[in-house]
């Protein structure tokens, strides 16, 4: 006999947003998907770290069809080798003005402003979190930050802000455990 999981989600979301909108999410990667906190190399490079749960949602959204984007202003190009098997190719670096990259990624995928988060986590960050429908900042993000975020996720950068925020998106809009291949890398 056939086993079957039932799996009783909670589709409540502590977002104060329409979650349904959402068909774009754009990541800063230090102190967001990567923590504040950068340990150096004896050689001077700077190791970035990756959350392995954060990975996990990142490739289920792009898979169920959600444009992910990455906008730094840091040259960490070791990046695309962590977000290739990931299935998320729209990199962009040492972008030291945020607002006009986002602003191309829009126009290239089609995407309305509402239909558009932006986590971000410190000053740079702040004008393309205005020019979007859902500002998000991680729970350790620079105070003038958060004071423009529309949710302030409970977790902090490098520690699951993603996991948290693409969750309770994908929730929302029945395509987190709904399908087999979520069970699949
Ligand atoms: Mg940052």
């Amino acid at each position: 006999m056939q086993r079957r999981l039932t799996f009783f989600i909670f589709t409540m979301s502590s977002i104060n947003y329409n979650l349904s909108l959402i068909k774009g999410i754009a990541f800063d990667i230090d102190g967001v998907l990567s923590p504040s906190t950068i340990p150096m190399a004896p050689d001077g490079s700077l190791l970035r770290m990756a959350n392995v749960k954060d990975g996990f949602a990142m490739r289920l959204a792009a898979k169920r069809g959600l444009k992910i984007a990455i906008i730094s202003g840091a040259d960490c190009y070791t990046i695309r080798q962590r977000m290739a098997p990931l299935g998320i190719t729209d990199i962009y670096l040492n972008a030291s003005d945020k607002l006009p990259v986002l602003k191309e990624w829009m126009t290239v995928n089609g995407l309305a402003p509402e239909e558009i988060a932006f986590v971000g986590d410190d000053i740079p960050d702040i004008p393309p979190m205005r020019a979007i429908g859902l500002p998000v900042a991680p729970a350790d993000a620079a105070t003038e930050v958060k004071c423009i975020a529309r949710y302030i996720s409970p977790f902090a950068g490098g520690q699951g802000v993603a996991r948290d925020l693409l969750e309770q998106i994908l929730k929302m809009q029945n395509l987190w455990l709904e399908h087999e291949d979520a069970f699949h890398w």
